[in-house]
């Protein structure tokens, strides 16, 4: 048969050939080892954690090799676009410190390598099928969504396996005329391309995660243009990533199971393939059963999520490098001090089974982050989080800029700061009791004290009180007023001789602090009075002394 007069029945509109796009898009100028990378989001308007696990490692690569990160925007599925997805993409990897050098913009793009829009390469994506076609390595298949379910059916009842191949792939051999024929009565057509005979053979390719792998060839004959002249996500990924001259390809392990096709495509064309780095799935332990993080079920799968939290963005790289990075942990224990970019980030050392995501080990690493910033820097982070998200705290915070400052600087600098503070959403509550309007008893008062010595606490600290007092003074006369009621000066004496005391000093200044933050933990009690001041601190023992 005359493939190139089927090809110029399929394709009457394309006249430019495959080497024009070659020379248009030439290899890139880069330093020997450079790595291009991209990310290839749908725009469905939902970014989430596994689109940054894989921003931060194509960010990583890319710019510790001084290569080149790129946006490429895969909006073949029409269906699923959203309006302005692509600034949800570019501004929420923005506020997580991942910029891209060129591809897509909100508006336009950047780059001599684009357009960065699948749905504005059809042209392009359709000069190579029809090259194939040429060559005998596409054909049209005109199957109607009936004759493909009855065929599946039929495979069913055979036990064989599904798809369009070998004996099934009914159109293989369509000829000239049939194909003109149809087009001529309007019927539309997928384009397939024609895998090799099935021979059970096996190949092998190295992913940079996951070492060699051995797959079975592919046999089927997958669709490269669906009927609108789009391609599927296997012919677009191929020809992308090679015209755009993509080094590295990190996506998703659920694109594994399709790595024969893309590998058969590339060998197909005579291009040479990109390094796969396939990542592994996000999991979470939920209910001690280790699943995938659910889109319905996990809010924190969102990356919004993080943004309306008040989560800080270097504490979630933080976090997210000890689950992309084996050695981050280490690195970072040698290095406390380093800039997280410093790290020589590789994905050698990615894992390969379901990573981990732990919200509360994000925690733990975002106060630990936290700890290590002053005052002024948390104070202006919080209050631009909370003029965004929380109004009535934006305003609380403000309305006394040195109290607020003062609030935060509590056991913040030192050998061994506090770590109180994991996200700014949880500061507010953290900080509630700092604010008349927030501030409730949340906790009971220690058991060991009975009510009426309670109140004589209270009394006697407000007859005591003297806002001048420096802490260790502070603290004999707390202690003194345990003494006179009964309780032991120190804790271990009362631990040896429980009988000869009602409670210790921590009882006593247990009432104290309940008194003052609501809370039976709290930070120092003398830093807290220090900060809200004598009045406030007096109003609050008295209101406690009132209500017991
Ligand atoms: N559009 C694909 C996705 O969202 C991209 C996969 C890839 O990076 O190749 O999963």
């Amino acid at each position: 048969m005359d493939n190139k007069k089927m090809a110029q029945l399929l394709f009457p509109n394309i006249d430019k050939s495959p080497l024009y796009y070659e020379e248009l898009y030439p290899k890139r100028n880069l330093p020997e080892g450079a790595k291009v990378t991209r990310l290839g989001p749908s725009p469905t308007g939902f970014i989430h954690l596994g689109n940054l696990f894989g921003a931060i490692t194509d960010e990583r690569l890319a710019h510790l090799s001084q290569g080149v990160f790129f946006l490429r925007i895969e909006d073949t599925d029409q269906k699923r676009e959203v309006e302005g997805a692509v600034d949800v993409v570019i501004n929420t990897l923005r506020y997580f410190g991942v910029e891209f050098d060129e591809g897509a913009l909100s508006d336009g793009e950047k780059g001599d390598y684009g357009p960065y829009r699948q749905r504005q390469r059809a042209e392009i994506y359709q000069t190579f099928a029809k090259s194939l076609v040429e060559r005998g390595l596409a054909y049209p298949c005109f199957c109607t969504e009936e004759e493909l379910s009855a065929m599946r059916e039929k495979q069913t009842e055979l036990k064989e396996n599904f798809g369009y191949y070998g004996k099934w792939a009914v159109h293989r051999n369509i000829t000239f005329e049939e194909a003109q024929k149809n087009i001529q009565e309007g019927k539309s057509f997928v384009l397939r391309f024609r895998a090799p005979e099935p021979s059970g053979k096996t190949f092998t390719v190295k992913d940079a995660i996951r070492g060699e792998l051995t797959m079975p060839e592919n046999e089927q004959d997958v669709v490269l243009l669906k009927s609108d002249g789009i391609p599927t996500y296997h012919f677009a990924h191929v020809v992308d990533d090679h015209l755009m001259r993509t080094t590295h390809v990190v996506r998703g392990e659920e694109w594994l199971a399709t790595l024969p096709i893309h590998v058969q495509l590339f060998d197909t064309m005579g291009w040479e393939k990109p390094i796969y780095c396939h990542t592994a799935q996000l999991m979470k332990i939920d209910n001690g059963v280790k699943r995938k993080l659910s889109k319905r079920k996990d809010p924190e799968l969102s990356l919004d999520y993080y943004k309306s939290e008040g989560y800080l963005p270097g504490a979630v790289w933080e976090y997210l490098m000890t689950v992309l990075n084996s050695n981050y942990e280490q690195w970072r224990m040698e290095n406390p001090d380093a800039d997280v970019k410093q790290f020589n980030f590789t994905a050698e050392k990615m894992g390969i089974s379901g990573s981990l995501f732990d919200i509360d080990k994000l925690n733990d690493v975002s106060k630990n982050y936290l700890a290590t910033l002053d005052s002024q820097t948390v104070y202006d982070y919080i209050t631009a989080w909370a003029k965004e998200c929380d109004e009535e705290y934006y305003e609380l915070l403000t309305r006394d800029k040195e109290f607020s400052l003062g609030m935060i600087a509590i056991g913040r600098g030192g050998e061994k700061p506090r770590k109180d503070i994991s996200h700014w959403k949880q500061s507010k509550e953290f900080y509630s009791f700092f604010f008349e309007e927030l501030f409730r008893r949340e906790d009971d008062y220690p058991q060991n004290v009975s009510p009426e010595d309670r109140k004589l606490i209270l009394q006697k600290y407000m007859e005591s009180y003297d806002h001048s007092d420096d802490q260790s003074t502070w603290f004999s006369k707390v202690r003194a007023i345990g003494e006179e009621l009964g309780y032991a000066p120190q804790p271990k004496l009362y631990k040896k001789n429980p009988e000869s005391y009602k409670g210790h000093v921590g009882d006593v200044s247990g009432v104290i602090r309940v008194a003052i933050t609501g809370r039976t933990n709290s930070p120092d009690i003398w830093c807290i009075q220090q900060v809200l001041g004598k009045e406030r601190s007096m109003i609050r023992i008295q209101k406690a002394y009132d209500e017991n």
